[in-house]
């Protein structure tokens, strides 16, 4: 008999509570390989009691967890990072799989999730508080750091190895425990790095991980035993996230979508600028957060710019993420290719001018959710192509007469996650610096990602809430100040 994708074949998707693989007895939703439109998992949707369970979990675990010294938390972490590289290839090839990124890309992401679990590693030193001797007449004071409690990370679909990674090990390595709630639409991978954490001794109940989408969320953001909670997605969901955990008491960081510029100099270097430009808005097929979304050409940059944008996306191989030789993959779901081409289809009526259709490209006529790499030139600043975020592989160009009105053009949108400047004048590139409204900048680097030291620091709509991701700002969220003032007479 052949076989067929009947539900019985697919994988099947575990969550965590207490350190135990459960299989969760709530509804399912089917995930598809985005390269081939075909049917590979089974994903629940987690029921009232297990999310409930692994919040009991998470907070029975905390006293033992919080009073664990900090050196001996981040051993665990740093047997977890030796076991997330040993099963490198395995990780790798999931993220393909689930997301369609290519290989290349995949192990990108991977290599920067790593740098956040060494980040965490860091703990000891990060952790440490200030202290003023003789504040008073024998009165010296000091403050400490304290972990919150129950943490959760509610996590999007474009990097399904490295968000979840910016949260969990640095609150795990402060002393929380926590729950990963990870995007409905690739879960799988952050199966595998919690099945790896508890391989490395993770202690029952300090990582959890739950299914589900908005009721999921919902249920944990109104749970009172829950006390901070991290998320990274959509500006939409991203405010609600915001506003919803707030009014539960809890604090919040909420890291939304994005607009990304990048403006072009006629004193660019031509080359290397395509070729960063290149890599920011068609790498992860447009699917990142931090691509460029809007090439702002300044004066007589933007025919040559355009020219050599076409060739280069011409040359593209357009693929399945796992095919050495794709250079750029499929859209995450049928939904995503349809909102995309129902944008470039926007643009030709908002007057834009098609310099390359990507929906001409024979991978965009076949199986899997391709979108071939599109440019829309003369694009209106006013437009809707120009101002929401398409999150795929489309790049509309701005034409400007000069610096100042492509900051201008920059700073007015209403998100500000990341923008860059292509030039060789020092003068240039220090006065977009200083005048642009977002919160990662390029200077001749096309995805502006800071290291996992500095915070993720959005702006505006990209962002909503106090303290960033990573960086010393993630230490301050899912810690507590103390400070102690203490009279001992000489
Ligand atoms: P999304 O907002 O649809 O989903 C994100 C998470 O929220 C998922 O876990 C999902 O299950 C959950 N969710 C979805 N709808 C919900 C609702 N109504 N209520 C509660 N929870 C809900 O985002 P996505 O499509 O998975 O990811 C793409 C978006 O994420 C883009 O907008 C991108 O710019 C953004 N993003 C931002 C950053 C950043 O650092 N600012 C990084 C990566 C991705």
């Amino acid at each position: 008999m052949t076989p067929t994708a009947t539900a019985v074949e697919l994988k099947p998707c575990p969550l965590y509570i207490n350190g135990e693989r459960v299989v969760s007895r709530g509804a399912k939703d089917v995930q598809y390989n985005p390269a081939t439109g075909e049917a590979v998992a089974e994903i629940p949707r987690c029921t009232a009691e297990e999310i409930s369970a692994a919040v009991e979990a998470a907070q029975k675990a905390f006293p033992a967890w919080s009073k664990t010294p900090v050196v001996q938390r981040c051993k665990v972490l740093f047997k977890f990072r030796e076991l997330m590289e040993a099963n490198s290839r395995e990780l790798v090839a999931l993220i393909t799989e689930e997301n369609g990124k290519t290989t290349e890309e995949a192990q990108g992401s991977f290599d920067r999730g790593i740098e956040c679990i060494e980040f965490a590693c860091g703990a000891p030193s990060l952790m440490m508080g200030d202290t003023v001797d003789r504040v008073g007449t024998s009165v010296d004071s000091w403050s400490t750091r304290y972990p919150v409690g129950v943490c959760v990370g509610i996590t999007p679909f474009n990097f399904p190895c490295m968000v979840p990674l910016w949260m969990f090990p640095i609150s795990i390595a402060c002393g929380n425990t926590f729950i990963l709630k990870p995007s409905d639409k690739v879960p799988r991978t952050a199966v595998r790095m919690v099945e790896l954490a508890h391989e490395a001794g993770m202690p029952p109940g300090v990582l959890n991980l739950v299914h589900g989408a908005k009721e999921t969320v919902d249920r944990l953001l109104t749970d009172p035993r829950v006390k901070a909670v991290s998320f990274v997605g959509s500006s939409v969901v991203a405010k609600y996230i915001y506003q919803t955990s707030a009014n539960n008491g809890k604090r919040v960081q909420a890291l939304g979508g994005a607009k990304n510029h990048s403006v072009v100099m006629p004193d660019a270097e031509m080359k290397s600028t395509v070729a960063a430009i290149m890599g920011s808005g068609f790498g992860c097929a447009g699917e990142r957060c931090l691509a460029t979304s809007v090439v702002v050409a300044v004066g007589e940059a933007g025919d040559v710019l355009v020219k050599e944008l076409v060739n280069a996306a011409d040359h593209l191989t357009v693929g399945a993420g796992c095919e050495p030789k794709s250079q750029m993959g499929p859209v995450i779901t049928a939904e995503s290719k349809k909102r995309i081409l129902s944008y470039i289809e926007l643009s030709e009526k908002e007057g834009a001018v098609l310099a390359r259709d990507g929906r001409k490209d024979a991978a965009a006529g076949g199986k899997g959710y391709f979108v071939g790499p599109t440019i829309l030139d003369k694009v209106n600043p006013e437009s809707r192509v120009a101002k929401e975020e398409i999150f795929g592989p489309v790049l509309s160009v701005i034409r400007v007469k000069d610096l100042k009105e492509a900051i201008d053009v920059v700073s007015h949108s209403e998100y500000g996650n990341a923008a860059s400047v292509f030039t060789r004048s020092g003068s240039s590139a220090r006065q977009f610096t200083q005048n642009v409204t977002a919160g990662m900048v390029g200077i001749n680097v096309g995805v502006p990602a800071p290291v996992a030291f500095f915070p993720f620091s959005g702006w505006k709509n990209s962002f909503f809430g106090d303290l960033h991701a990573l960086g010393k700002d993630a230490v301050h969220f899912y810690t507590e100040t103390k400070v102690v003032t203490c009279r001992w007479p000489e």
